[in-house]
């Protein structure tokens, strides 16, 4: 019988997903992320791989990837990240979610540390899913108090910032989310580059509902 998570060439889909997990944490410094700070997860059958908790990037291998249960259940093989409560709680809430990506980039995180969220002050602040990235209220690493103020601040929205932490985002697969990453910390290095140089004006609701129309039907067509 052939194995139904065979990938085609021998490899399983675990695999494959484990992989593409391992390769996303090293690309992790890429969004200014230093040492073992942020984590990454990818959503998998009846529950997500997480990376392990303060193990360095460069030393990570796909056995190391810890599997949670939705329920929370630890399967091993060593320690989550510590910031697993929050993954699962995305996962749980947005069925859209494939893969969350957690970092503390720099420029969003100096924002977070100002406790200021991002305004529509670029029309790109949309990519998150509206018209501002909002920054979550703080509470202690790892904590549910930490995930229930994240999931608030995610409504209608893939990304948000933490509070005197970093930032977190979430996309239908690993590129998406890591991509969402990239562009929230390169807006948050251009907001803060605006308030050192004066106030930026921001966008209206009505043209940032625009361009989320747009934004909608962007990018190549199928054909194309
Ligand atoms: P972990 O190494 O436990 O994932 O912690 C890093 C982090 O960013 C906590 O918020
Ligand atoms: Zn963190």
């Amino acid at each position: 019988m052939t194995d139904p998570l065979a990938a085609g060439d021998g490899r399983t889909v675990e695999a494959d997903a484990r992989e593409a997990l391992v390769q996303a944490a090293r690309d992790l410094e890429r969004t200014g992320n230093v040492g073992t700070a942020g984590n990454l997860s990818l959503r998998r059958p009846g529950g997500m791989l997480i990376t392990p908790s303060g193990v360095p990037y460069a030393r990570l291998t796909p056995d190391r990837l810890v599997y949670v249960t939705g329920q929370g259940e630890v399967r091993g093989p060593g320690r989550p990240s510590s910031e697993w409560r929050f993954h699962r709680d995305i996962y749980a809430g947005r069925s859209e979610a494939g893969a969350i990506v957690h970092c503390h980039a720099p420029h969003a995180t100096a924002l977070a540390c100002l406790r200021r969220s991002i305004p529509a002050f670029h029309y790109e602040v949309a990519f998150a899913g509206g018209s501002d990235i909002r920054c979550a209220p703080y509470a202690t690493f790892g904590t549910q108090e930490l995930s229930d103020h994240a999931l608030a601040a995610l409504e209608d929205r893939r990304a948000c910032l933490l509070a005197n932490h970093g930032m977190v985002c979430f996309g239908a697969d690993l590129e998406q989310a890591f991509t969402l990453a990239l562009e929230v910390e390169q807006l948050a290095r251009i907001y803060g580059l605006c308030l050192a140089m004066g106030e930026p004006a921001l966008l209206g609701a009505d043209e940032m509902e625009r361009v989320q129309a747009l934004f909608a039907d962007y990018g190549p067509r199928p054909e194309d």
